[in-house]
């Protein structure tokens, strides 16, 4: 039997076919969950619903993480329609380009407030309220995307590294309080991947080729990979894990010179 077979998640993240979080969408629709898609506004909802579509009975709903409301209303819809929720995961980050080029200490006021909105305050908020619908199910799986420029000052990466700095906090802290109800949350720590967020870092291409060329696997992480990351926090083989930023990039974090 399919190891998520009964189980509901909800996905918020998938822009393309080449998002993280529809090749975490496949890995835990493959082993029989029943998922939840959100898309940002207008402009993405038929890229989203060509790929929504080919899960069946999947629910497809707006939702920009910055509106309380909007998540307030995709939470009501999604206990209406499942009656339970397992799996959140949450793959959004945004900051404005302006602030992803030049100096970190030309970082704009505006720009490190919406990155942090957008990229970890919005894990406290989904995380809140998707509390109700965990209880339901007698406990949940939070995973939520991060990288390395967390904890490195990496080249290109700037205000974003500070707010996945604030996210992997987040994971922790929501862990903390979260734990007695049996919620789990956790972090994966993606190696680089052609995504569309990834083509707003500067330099981006250089980065690709230096991480394979320096991880010990001398490869980039696949998508496949990193869904096969999140199916593993998202289903009981990780039932003692909360907490924690796992690393699923070829190695690359470990290695220093
Ligand atoms: P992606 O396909 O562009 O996904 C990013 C998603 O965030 C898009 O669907 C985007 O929608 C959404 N988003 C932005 N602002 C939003 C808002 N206000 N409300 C709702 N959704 C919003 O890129 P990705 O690389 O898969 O990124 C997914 C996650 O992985 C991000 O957290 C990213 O930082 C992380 N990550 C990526 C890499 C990498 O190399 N690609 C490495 C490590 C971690 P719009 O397109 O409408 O803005």
């Amino acid at each position: 039997m399919p190891q998520l077979e009964g189980k509901t998640g909800i996905i918020f993240g998938v822009a393309n076919k080449r998002s993280i979080a529809w090749a975490i969408a496949q890995a835990l629709a493959k082993e029989g969950m029943r998922l939840a898609f959100t898309y940002q506004g207008e402009r993405l909802k038929e890229s989203v619903e060509a790929l929504s579509s080919t899960i069946p009975d999947s629910p497809l709903l707006e939702c920009d993480v910055t509106k309380d409301d909007a998540v307030a209303s995709v939470f009501n819809e999604v206990g209406e329609r499942f009656g339970r929720l397992d799996t959140l995961v949450h793959s959004v980050a945004f900051a404005p380009k302006d602030d992803l080029e030049g100096d970190f200490s030309n970082t704009s006021r505006e720009g490190f407030k919406t990155a942090h909105d957008i990229s970890a305050y919005s894990l406290v908020a989904l995380t809140k309220a998707a509390l109700p619908h965990f209880e339901k199910s007698g406990g949940g799986s939070v995973v939520a995307l991060t990288y390395l420029g967390a904890i490195r000052a990496v080249v290109g990466y700037n205000v974003m590294g500070v707010a996945k700095a604030s996210l992997e906090a987040s994971v922790r802290y929501l862990a903390a309080d979260l734990g007695p109800k049996n919620v789990r949350v956790n972090a994966i720590s993606a190696g680089p991947v052609n995504t569309l967020a990834a083509r707003g870092i500067s330099g981006f291409t250089t980065m690709l080729k230096h991480h394979a060329d320096k991880a010990p696997l001398r490869r980039n992480v696949t998508l496949e990979e990193i869904g096969n990351a999140a199916l593993f926090l998202c289903s009981d083989m990780s039932s003692g894990i909360t907490g924690e930023v796992l690393y699923v990039d070829c190695g690359y974090n470990i290695v220093g010179l």
